[in-house]
């Protein structure tokens, strides 16, 4: 099998596609040969070593994946079935999808819901599965679309262009902020009404003029800050990023004042029912159109130049990568 491998020399990591044995793979009761992956922010951290992502080494990163089972010892998957996997620590403490087989446990694999195939499940990958959380806490804080303006934070990102266009679909009028003027096109064509500059969202008050109902912010840091700060009396705030940085300096003045709530959203640990909740969501609310828009396709062997890309805010939207 082929593999993208993490390695440590020096404190550095080092990052290139090698040729192993199968029978090197970790435990699990699952096979599966490998045709999608994708490149996600914490993929661009492990692969670069930016982030402290990987504690063991040699690593297979890659949080995510979509194949066909090469064979099972769980009774609930058959050789040649589709299969797809986001998040569990898959790519960060057991070896990940940058490579063409992995073997997993099968509690931490979904079966390839009806309408997707592995190309188009890995165009949305966990950043499109967390974007859709984070529209779905949006709508359990009972954010509607005739409740207000929706703002999403680092838009032009996996996570951000997947929520754009998901609340733009569902008749949200959707204000985006990003930090590049190149994406505006972009953002405008996935159905943004409005584009904010990151730069605005500098500083704050602890309360300003109430201008959001809801938002997700893939950011944190002082675009979060200023987001609370901004939110409607009984908005509601999907936070589940940090691209910015991982500080938040607020007051509890949005919360104990206008009723904020400031919900976090974690797709690594999702629970197998709002999983499968969240996918029959994907495949009815994303437009066709999103698979055409939104993902650059690319080899293994590119994956730590556009990993490089990703933390140097140099691309947007999706990596997809091929593997088979
Ligand atoms: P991505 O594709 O790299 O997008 C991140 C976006 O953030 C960039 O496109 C950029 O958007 C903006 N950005 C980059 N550097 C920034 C900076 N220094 N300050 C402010 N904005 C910056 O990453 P992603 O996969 O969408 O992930 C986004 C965030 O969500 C990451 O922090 C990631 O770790 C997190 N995440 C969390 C979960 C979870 O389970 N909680 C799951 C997936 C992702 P603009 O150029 O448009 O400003």
């Amino acid at each position: 099998m082929q593999a993208l491998i993490l390695e440590q020399q020096d404190g550095k990591t080092l990052a290139s596609v090698q040729s192993l044995e199968e029978n090197r793979l970790p435990e699990g009761n699952v096979t599966v040969d490998i045709d999608w992956s994708s490149l996600n922010y914490k993929d661009a951290l492990a692969i670069t070593g930016t982030g402290k992502i990987i504690r063991n080494f040699p690593m297979i990163p890659g949080i995510d994946f979509a194949g066909r089972v090469h064979s099972s010892e769980d009774p609930r998957f058959h050789a040649g079935q589709q299969v797809l996997l986001t998040g569990w620590g898959v790519g960060e403490n057991h070896w990940g999808g940058l490579a063409s087989q992995a073997r997993v446990n099968g509690d931490w694999l979904v079966p390839m819901p009806k309408g997707l195939d592995g190309r188009k499940a890995m165009i949305i990958g966990t950043a499109g599965f967390t974007a859709m959380l984070c529209v779905m806490a949006l709508e359990d804080a009972g954010v509607l679309p005739d409740s207000g303006e929706i703002v999403v934070t680092g838009a032009s990102g996996g996570v951000g262009s997947t929520a754009v266009t998901l609340l733009h679909k569902l008749g949200y009028q959707v204000a985006a902020v990003t930090g590049r003027e190149s994406t505006h096109d972009y953002l405008r064509s996935l159905g943004a009404n409005r584009i904010l500059g990151r730069d605005e969202f500098a500083e704050t008050r602890p309360l300003e003029k109430q201008v959001w109902a809801g938002a997700v912010d893939t950011v944190g840091d002082k675009v979060l800050a200023k987001l609370l700060a901004q939110m409607n009396y009984g908005g509601c705030v999907a936070a589940c990023g940090l691209a910015g940085g991982f500080a938040l300096p607020t007051t509890v003045m949005p919360f104990i004042l206008r009723n904020v709530r400031l919900q976090g959203v974690d797709s690594v640990m999702t629970p197998a029912a709002r999983r499968a909740q969240a996918w029959e969501r994907l495949v009815r609310d994303l437009p066709e159109s999103f698979f055409s828009q939104s993902a650059t396709e690319i080899t293994l062997e590119q994956a730590p130049e556009y990993a490089s890309k990703i933390m140097s805010n140099q691309f947007h939207g999706r990596a997809l990568v091929k593997i088979a």
